[in-house]
Formats: structure tokens, sequence, C-alpha cells
């Protein structure tokens, strides 16, 4: 792992002019830990392999570098770069992720006026649009796996010039199914190139892929979760009781912004119903809702126009909202990565965060397996007013025994369920 002691501010990465001065605009007053550790490396052309969340700071890390290289490099490039070409290439999982990631591009890029073209291309949405920004080729192209195979077969793109590949979320990638996609596309860039690869974890999955991949890369490993900015609770709860916990929490603390997790489509609406029985606007973010819809959803909660949204782990993948006060897990993640990635969302570049879950009796053991991957041990708390019932508490206790001892045995019934 990496000892690089820590620029204090973006002049010291070596960024230029142009660059410096957006930030500036942008209010980015110092660097974000990954981004003091991994810029210079990347500047210097070095491949890299790092452990970041969203929320880390991680899109400037690539987008920066590669920005000002493209920059210093557009002169002689324009002249051998010809047709459907493109240079700096970034992969990531879902379509939401693809724009925050070319908007972010786009916006660090203003002072280069024009200058370094920036596309993106994603799935569930007619490819012909797409296929016309590519035309003649573009500087940066951000995409989902599968989109770009198909562009690539029908001509509108070709790997061959990529002088820079990011992996972006690559747990990610490969747990939504997409190595296959990955293995052909990786095959299809030149031997020769950076590689940066991003990722919140690293199962075997991501290790197989990046073998080989990797050319001495500058390892950087950043805590998952900013302890120092994030907070987490959790609240034990009865069974069937969980939605008006949630609606009191709601109530009682008057977020600006709430996400909260559930694990199905049909969650989502449910849950939406219930809140809005006990007066609370919420709105949906899943799957099923159309590319226009989800946009303008995610649009109005940036906004601030709605205060609770409620999502399920697909939909929510990458989502990027600025300082997002609070994460709720209402139904917990089916994976300990996925707890991780979840509370990222929260606490982002130096804010704040509160990561909250609500746990029933029937949530209890596998909370105890998402504490022991993820390296945490928290208190369980109860909110005032919704206290377990006494009955359930030696049970509760029990289960929060050590892991040695096979959780419930002797589960009695709950009379509430
Ligand atoms: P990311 O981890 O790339 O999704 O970035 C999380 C959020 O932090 C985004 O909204 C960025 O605009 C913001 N951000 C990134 N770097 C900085 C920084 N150095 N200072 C302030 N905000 C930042």
């Amino acid at each position: 792992m990496s000892t690089i002691t820590t620029p204090a501010n973006f002049t010291e990465l070596g960024l230029i002019p142009p660059l410096l001065a957006r930030l500036t605009e942008l209010e980015y007053q110092q660097p974000t830990p990954i981004q003091a550790q991994a810029i210079p490396s990347v500047l210097a052309g070095r491949d890299l392999i790092a452990g970041a969340n969203t929320g880390s700071g991680k899109t400037a890390t690539f987008a920066l570098p590669l920005l000002q290289q493209l920059h210093e490099e557009k002169p002689s490039m324009s002249k051998t770069a010809k047709g459907n070409y493109v240079s700096g290439l970034i992969l990531v999982p879902t379509r939401e992720l693809a724009k925050q990631v070319a908007d972010t591009i786009r916006s660090y890029a203003v002072y280069f006026n024009g200058a370094i073209k920036t596309v993106a291309v994603f799935g569930g949405v007619s490819a012909n649009t797409q296929m016309l920004s590519l035309r003649g080729g573009t500087d940066i192209l951000v995409a989902t796996p599968g989109r770009l195979l198909d562009l690539i077969s029908s001509n509108a793109i070709k790997l061959d010039k990529v002088k820079t590949l990011v992996l972006d979320e690559a747990d990610r990638m490969l747990s939504l199914g997409f190595t296959d996609e990955l293995t052909k596309l990786l095959a299809l860039v030149p031997q020769s190139k950076q590689t940066l690869l991003f990722s919140a974890t690293f199962p075997e999955q991501v290790q197989t892929l990046t073998q080989g991949l990797l050319n001495n890369p500058v390892e950087i490993q950043l805590q998952s979760a900013d302890a120092s900015t994030l907070v987490q609770r959790v609240f034990s709860v009865n069974r069937g009781e969980k939605t008006a916990v949630l609606a009191h929490l709601i109530q009682q603390n008057q977020w600006r912004q709430a996400l909260i997790f559930v694990n199905a489509k049909n969650a989502c609406n449910h849950l939406a119903e219930k809140l809005s029985k006990r007066g609370i606007t919420a709105e949906v973010f899943h799957g099923d809702k159309g590319q226009g819809a989800r946009s303008r959803v995610l649009e109005a909660f940036k906004a601030g126009e709605i205060e609770v949204l409620i999502a399920t782990d697909i939909a929510a993948r990458g989502l990027d909202i600025e300082k997002l006060p609070v994460v709720i897990n209402f139904d917990l993640p089916r994976s300990p990565a996925d707890y991780m990635h979840r509370i990222g969302r929260s606490g982002r570049a130096g804010e704040v965060g509160l990561a909250l879950s609500l746990i029933d009796y029937e949530d209890y053991h596998h909370f105890k397996i998402i504490e022991k991957k993820n390296k945490i041990r928290l208190e369980r708390e109860e909110v005032a007013g919704f206290e377990v019932e006494e009955e359930f508490k030696e049970e509760y206790l029990q289960l929060n025994k050590p892991m040695a001892k096979p959780a419930g045995t002797g589960k009695k019934k709950n009379k509430r369920s």
C-alpha cells in the first residue's frame, strides 16, 4: 500500500490552470484522500488499483488526470486519431453512473472550451442517438459494457486507440453479470495503455479480472466508509413496526433528503404507499420506471423537491447525490459489500452523513454477518416510543452473542407476525 505524503492542495498535485480554476469555482477546497494519493501517480502515467467507494471523490481522481493528459496530447492526437476512435474509455456498471460520470467530466472540462469531447453510452435507450454522437470519434467515452459491445459490433466505435482505460466500480460490474462483456472488451483495447481500476471491494472475481491487466500499479486502499464523516447507527425494532419507526424518524428529524433502501421493486411501492398514509410523500426509484421517469425523480430529489426516495440496490447503484445527509436500510442488503455501497452514499467528501439500519428479529443474525465481514461493531439502539418488547428482548440478546452460537434456536413466534 502506498505511503505517499499527502499534498494539501490541488496545485501541488500537478494539475494545470484550466482545471484548477474550475475546481476553485466548484468550491473544492482541498483534495480528498484518494485524490491526494492517486492524482500525481496517475498524471505520471502509472496504473492504479484503488479501493474506494462512491463518495470518496474517485471520479475526479481519474477524470482530472485524464482531461489533463488529453489536453496536453490533443494537438498530436488529432493528427493520428481518425474516424470512430476513443482515447479515454471509462467502463461503469449502470446508465445512471454513466451519465453522472460524463456530466462530471464535462463540468471539469469547462475551461477547455469544448476541445475535449465526452460521450456517454448506456443501454435502456435507443442506440441511434448514441451512434450519431460517436461520429468522428470521441476523446472520452463513458460506457456500460453491454451497450458498448453492441456499438462496437455495429462499427460505431473502435477501441484500438484507447490510451487510458478506467474500470469504475469493478466489483459492481462483475456482480451485475458483466464478466463476459468485460473480458471481450479487455481483449479489444491495446495491450499498451494506462489502466485505472476502482472497486469498493475486492472479491475473487475482481482479482481474476485484474490478473495481467495492471502493470506495476500504485495501490491505494481507503477505509471502506469514511469513519470520520459517516455515523452508522442500528435500531432494533419490533417486527411489524418498521414502517411506523421509519415514519417517526423522518418526521422527527425532518431530513432534507433521505435515501431509503428496500430489496424489491414492489417493496418500494408498498413502502411509499404506507408512508403516504402517514403523511410522508416519498418517490420510488426502481428498474420498472422508464429512463425518463427515473431521471426526473433523480433531478427532483437532487433539487430537494423530493425529500424521501425509496430505491432498490440495482436502481440506486452509482447514484451521485451531493452531500446526502442520510441513508436508511429499511431492508438489510443481501451482501455485506452492498451494505458498504449503500452507506457510502452518505457522508460524502467531508460532509457528515448518517447511515441507519432498522433491524427486526429476522434481520438480527444477518446484520451480525454484515458487521463481521465489514469489521464493524455497532451498538443496538432503540427508538424512544418504539422500544423492543420485553418478551423479545431476551431473544434479541441471545442472537447478539458471539457468532459461534447458532442464531435463532428456540425462536418464539412473534405475536405480530
Ligand atoms: P465521487 O466519489 O466521485 O462520486 O464524488 C462524490 C462527491 O464529492 C461528488 O459530488 C463530487 O462533486 C464531490 N467532490 C469530489 N472531490 C471533491 C473535493 N475535493 N472537494 C469537495 N467535493 C468533492
